[in-house]
């Protein structure tokens, strides 16, 4: 018998196994908080008996990440864990520290399929969506091996979050049960390079977690050169998307744009964002690139990306520009993984 991933299952569904095995409902909630603590075996499950111990062995498995490599940036503390899965799969998550509290950035799935020019989560293609317990484990996992709180969870690691959508809803139920990690929904970000098909599903949910677009250019041209997925849905349908999310879950789309010397960064570029942008109250978040070698290209210097940003806040966009955290342990979007594949040969 294949045995089942127990923790990526909803209180619910454990509630009807427990349920159908002649056991007390409030089993599930008891065995959800163990797993949901970073209990790795069910023999640590001192409050069931011993028999329903061996029979959850039986029947399930507790998926836990392996981790092969863990680098703190001297310059900021931000820390970047890069975990091996159970098959060999690696993915990585990012821990930022803020005022506000403590951030994992963690990925979605093993490689991605949008082949932004700029991005390392494509290279090397596609393998897998993550499972929801895997995507749990790098909140649940960074929080354990770097004994601090996590408050915060951004799903903008390697992968595309809308193009795992079952996965990514199940994930977000689970960590934000009150028996789990109990973290909000809108203390969760869901980064989108934009598939408009499913940020209308998501907004049908009305969950009350951030959607971030990657914009990256405010024009077809511009923007299909660098992320594929604008010659499928243009720029039009993509905001005409964000709008009907906003006018669904009453939540403000807010985008992000990597500045990219000589292609995303000229004032026509700051004039057509501003006409994009003016009258949506929509927040607008600058990334300085971190430049992927196998990407040729170059970031904008931080000098020309603040006149960028005084143009726009000029004209009434709100504005800001990313704190660059971790920039000397390579911490964006999947760069860690490429290394470890380039050594490695594969996953
Ligand atoms: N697929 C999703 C989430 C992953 S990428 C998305 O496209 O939004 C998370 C964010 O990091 C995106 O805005 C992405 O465009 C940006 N990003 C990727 N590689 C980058 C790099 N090298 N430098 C700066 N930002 C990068």
């Amino acid at each position: 018998m294949n045995k089942q991933d127990i923790k990526s299952m909803l209180i619910s569904e454990l509630n009807d196994y427990f349920v159908s095995v002649g056991e007390k409902p409030f089993r599930a909630k008891q065995v959800f908080s163990w797993l949901h603590s970073g209990t790795e075996t069910f023999d640590e499950m001192t409050n069931l008996s011993e028999p329903l111990r061996k029979k959850l062995d039986e029947h399930f498995y507790i998926n836990k990440p392996h981790l092969i490599e863990k680098h703190i940036s001297e310059i900021d503390g931000t820390t970047k864990f890069l975990w091996e899965m159970h098959d060999g799969s690696a993915v990585e998550s990012v821990l930022m520290s803020y005022e506000h509290g403590n951030s994992v950035c963690i990925s979605s799935q093993v490689g991605c399929k949008m082949g932004c020019a700029f991005c390392a989560s494509a290279i090397g293609g596609f393998k897998r969506n993550l499972t929801a317990s895997e995507m749990v484990d790098q909140v649940l996992f960074s929080q354990i091996v770097s004994k601090t709180k996590v408050s915060n969870v951004v799903v903008m690691g390697i992968g595309e979050p809308l193009d795992n959508f079952d996965n990514l809803l199940k994930f977000l139920n689970l960590i934000n049960h009150p028996s789990g990690m109990n973290i909000g929904a809108r203390r969760i970000s869901i980064s989108t390079s934009g598939l408009i098909e499913n940020i209308d599903k998501l907004a049908e949910y009305k969950i009350q977690s951030t959607l971030s677009v990657s914009l990256h250019a405010a024009d077809d041209e511009t923007r299909t050169s660098l992320m594929p997925i604008n010659e499928k849905y243009g720029v039009d349908c993509l905001f005409q998307a964000c709008k009907r999310y906003f006018s669904t879950t009453g939540r403000r789309v807010s985008f992000e744009y990597a500045m990219i010397s000589g292609i995303n960064d000229t004032p026509r570029h700051a004039e057509l964002l501003i006409k994009r942008l003016s009258g949506t109250g929509s927040h607008l978040n600058l990334i300085p690139l971190s430049a992927v070698p196998e990407r040729g290209l170059s970031g904008s210097s931080m000098k020309h990306i603040k006149e960028f940003a005084k143009l726009l806040s000029k004209s009434g966009i709100n504005c800001t520009v990313r704190r660059s955290l971790g920039t000397d342990i390579t911490a964006s979007c999947g760069q860690l993984r490429v290394r470890h594949l380039s050594l490695k040969g594969s996953d």
